[in-house]
């Protein structure tokens, strides 16, 4: 700890609170981060929020290839100088809600095929969004391990009819297996954060386990179920502005689902899901 603070004098650096900056100081923790992600040394690592260096570090010493991205400028000017001019790690001074992975894999033409590992202490305050742009754009991630506000990871692990369920567990749970690694309290990090962080890994699927007729629509869906979480399914989906069906055709499709029209929309699991989204689909007008 001593160390990091000499760090941050040495390169003026105040860690940036509205940027999530608390830097994970526990050398055990950081290897549990790394060794969850199975990193083989052809796969490509990929960092996000790379802070002071010291997960990237774990990631360089199991794969030969790790892209390391900071959006601060301070920050990112350290971790060159850290690394050097290596071969094997790459520091990019990016947003990574602006870039595109795949273009900048494809610039170090690293773009060879290899599984892509996405092992990260997530900024807090873009977890959601975060997570969702790795799971929607397509870049074939193969595993993420991703630290977050135990809270957020509540969230995306519930199981059906949990008050924590919700739109977030689905979209998870569509892309991909998840489970949990381990809490992580606040004293591992520098400075401290004021809450608990869990890390989970996400196995992404080669093919999502339910069928869906249209994804969008399936996530209409979803959200539309969970806006009106005090409603029953019925009201809550005849009252969105997403469907224009009359409550007696939603009564209909519900009931040929065996799903009881008094039911909330967080007792469904994501199978159900997906074959109201493709009923309700099939008859829009
Ligand atoms: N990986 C380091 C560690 O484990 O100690 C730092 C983790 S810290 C929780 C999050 C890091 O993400 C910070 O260094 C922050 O500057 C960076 N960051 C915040 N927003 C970002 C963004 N949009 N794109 C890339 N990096 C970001």
């Amino acid at each position: 700890m001593g160390k990091l603070h000499d760090i941050f004098q040495e390169y003026k650096i105040r860690p940036i609170k509205s940027l999530g900056q608390n830097f994970l100081i526990d050398g055990a923790v950081l290897q549990k981060i790394a060794d969850a992600g199975n990193i083989s040394s052809n796969d490509i690592a990929v960092e996000i929020g790379a802070g002071m260096g010291g997960l990237t570090t774990e990631l360089a010493k199991r794969a030969e290839r790790v892209l390391a991205v900071e959006i601060d400028t301070k920050l990112f000017g350290y971790l060159k100088n850290l690394f050097g001019n290596s071969e094997n790690v790459k520091i990019l001074n990016a947003d990574i809600m602006k870039i595109s992975l795949s273009d900048e894999i494809a610039a170090l033409s690293w773009d060879t095929g290899d599984p892509i590992k996405v092992i990260a202490n997530l900024p807090y305050y873009i977890t959601t969004p975060v997570l969702m742009r790795m799971l929607e754009k397509n870049y074939k991630i193969k595993i993420m391990v991703l630290m977050m506000q135990k809270e957020v990871a509540d969230r995306i692990l519930a199981a059906p009819g949990t008050k924590t369920y919700g739109a977030l567990t689905v979209a998870a749970g569509y892309y991909c297996s998840v489970r949990k690694i381990t809490d992580v309290p606040p004293h591992c990090f520098v400075p401290q954060p004021g809450v608990t962080s869990s890390v989970l890994r996400f196995d992404v699927y080669e093919k999502p386990q339910v069928k869906l007729l249209d994804r969008d629509f399936f996530f209409r869906t979803v959200r539309a179920a969970f806006n009106q979480r005090r409603k029953t399914l019925l009201n809550a989906l005849s009252n969105s502005e997403n469907f224009n069906n009359s409550k007696e055709e939603i009564r209909n499709i519900l009931s040929n689902e065996g799903i009881e029209e008094n039911r909330r929309g967080e007792t469904l699991s994501i199978l159900q899901f997906a074959n109201l989204s493709n009923s309700l689909f099939l008859n829009k007008h």
